[in-house]
């Protein structure tokens, strides 16, 4: 078994996360803009900061099992992720989700089958020369797992996810999920014997609060119908607004559907951890090269995947203007979702040649 440094330890080395490592597979322009001049977009989109209250709401779920609190617990911070929501009407719609997801959720998990033996377990480990087995005097991983679980055969890798739909394209991509193949090797270091993973996810429903008629509205419909009878009568009635109470429901009916939740058990081969060790080491070669190069492509096939703009699309197109970053990010530090690993060094720079 190899070492694997213990986050305090860390002093020297470069710490590369997953995502960076991804950045610069698919964008290694991106990759600078993010984790060297460590530009952020200073508007985050709401559905990330919806995905990251239900993340952190699960957590919080897992974090107090057995705890007679662990449900109002959980409410009690959704309300605060949500404070804004009575002058917001997208803060309250996101609430109205966010607390009938979680309802479903305990209801439909109240008895678990696994038993929880981690939450949120941060590790650090080595990159390692495939063909030599030697350690990078460079770089570290390290990354977050969302839990670590024990189930009747074995150890698994627990991965909350948000999701519209569950279709077998959906389940075909979790096949693809390198990053967390990628954690099951790390965390086998550390000493957990993961033997796949569990995709945890909760299907987001689409339903929104009617908002009724206006009088107006109704009136021009009454008309209408009015208009349509011979006897020039209309027994319509107006469309009052759904309250919250209704709303809510609702939704709690929705969330009671088996398809609301669903649970999808992956293995994990030995041939493609080892593949994705290789993987790592050839990304980290290659960001070497361009780091001691200056050279930093635009891969501009991948400015629009997944159907929305990059981020850095203007900063891109403005040809790196100065004024444009200042109006559109802030700087924020690398690999902030590490939240529990501040004495790692992330900026030290050494030449391709301090690879053994
Ligand atoms: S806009 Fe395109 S070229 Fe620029 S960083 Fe994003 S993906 Fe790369």
């Amino acid at each position: 078994m190899s070492q694997v440094i213990a986050p305090t330890e860390i002093t020297d080395k470069t710490l590369l996360t997953y995502s960076a490592l991804n950045t610069y597979r698919n964008c290694p322009r991106k990759y600078k803009n993010r984790y060297v001049d460590n530009l952020r977009p200073r508007e985050r989109a709401e559905a990330l900061s919806f995905g990251s209250v239900i993340h952190t709401a699960i957590e919080l779920w897992y974090r107090s099992v057995g705890a007679e609190s662990r449900l109002s617990d959980v409410n009690a911070y959704i309300d605060d992720a949500f404070e804004n929501r009575i002058v917001d009407a997208s803060q309250m719609a996101s609430w109205h989700l966010a607390r009938a997801i979680i309802a479903g959720y305990a209801s439909r998990y109240s008895v678990e089958e696994f038993e929880v033996v981690e939450v949120e377990k941060e590790f650090v480990g080595e990159i390692r020369n495939p063909d030599t087995g030697r350690q990078s005097q460079t770089f570290r991983i390290a990354g977050k797992v969302d839990a670590i679980v024990r189930c009747h055969d074995g150890m698994y890798l627990l991965e909350h996810k948000t999701a519209a739909t569950v279709d077998a394209n959906y389940l075909d991509k979790l096949w693809t999920d390198t990053q967390i193949a990628l954690y099951c090797h790390y965390l086998r270091e550390l000493g957990y014997p993961i033997v796949g993973v569990i995709y945890n996810v909760l299907l987001k429903a689409r339903l929104k609060q009617s908002a009724g008629e206006t009088q107006v509205e109704y009136e021009a419909r009454h008309a209408e119908l009015a208009a349509k009878n011979k006897s020039g009568k209309s027994t319509a009635k107006r469309q009052m607004p759904e309250t919250d109470i209704e709303f809510q429901s609702r939704l709690n009916e929705w969330y009671s559907r088996p398809e609301a939740f669903h649970r999808e058990f992956i293995y994990l081969s030995e041939d493609r951890l080892a593949m994705l060790q290789e993987e790592v080491w050839e990304i980290t070669q290659q960001y070497l090269d361009a780091r001691r190069r200056g050279k930093w492509l635009l891969n501009t096939s991948n400015c629009f995947s997944y159907q929305r703009p990059c981020e850095y699309l203007a900063y891109c197109q403005s040809g790196f203007n100065p004024n444009v970053a200042d109006n559109l990010y802030q700087i924020a530090m690398p690999h902030e979702e590490l939240g529990g690993t501040p004495e790692v060094s992330v900026s030290s720079d050494r030449d391709a040649d301090s690879w053994l």
